[in-house]
């Protein structure tokens, strides 16, 4: 009897694929394949990310002053965890851009500081551009959430292989149809 050795597509719960973002329920394990590549050759312990988003409209404050914005930006934020896996290579990257983006945010800050000393744009408007535009050039850990709802996060940096093994997200699913005791 030939028995195929293909392998199955890994049952994933709480993930999917939407529009070139990864969908994954707020608090979840990942499979065991690197994100970045797809490769199950991957590191023995998961990372934990830790996922912060605030809504975009928190930004029209900022010209009120760091005050407003700030207290808006802590009580609009949603919060999010994904444990996740990565092969060798991609955890030495993620580990070079981790000590690379610091570096280049004081940079930024530094050269929004010089840039608000020869104009007359507000310092305090400056640098948080600037590190906006340092995280974007840089952008810190291995997923980023472009929103997070009650029950979702959407999140961009995924590798194209990761994401076709996922199936495509519908829209229509929340936590209570994912309960793991009827899976
Ligand atoms: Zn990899």
């Amino acid at each position: 009897m030939i028995v195929s050795i293909e392998r199955e597509p890994e049952v994933v719960s709480g993930l999917w694929r939407a529009s070139g973002q990864v969908v994954a329920l707020r608090d979840l394990t990942w499979p065991r394949r690197c994100v970045r590549c797809n490769s199950p050759q991957v590191q023995a312990r998961a990372l934990t990310v830790h996922l912060r988003w605030s809504p975009p409209w928190v930004w029209l404050l900022l010209p009120l002053g760091l005050l407003p914005y700030v207290i808006a930006r802590v009580m609009a934020r949603q919060t999010g965890r994904a444990r996740l896996f990565l092969c060798r290579t991609h955890e030495r990257q993620r580990v070079v851009s981790a000590i690379g983006t610091p570096i280049l945010l004081v940079a930024s800050t530094i050269g929004g500081m010089a840039l608000a000393s020869i104009t007359n744009v507000s310092m305090f408007l400056l640098i948080p551009v600037a590190g906006v535009i340092a995280l974007f050039v840089f952008p810190r850990g291995v997923v980023f959430p472009t929103i997070i709802t009650s029950d979702h996060m959407f999140l961009r940096g995924a590798g194209t292989a990761f994401m076709i093994s996922l199936p495509e997200y519908d829209g229509i699913r929340d936590s209570a149809d994912l309960h793991p005791d009827l899976t």
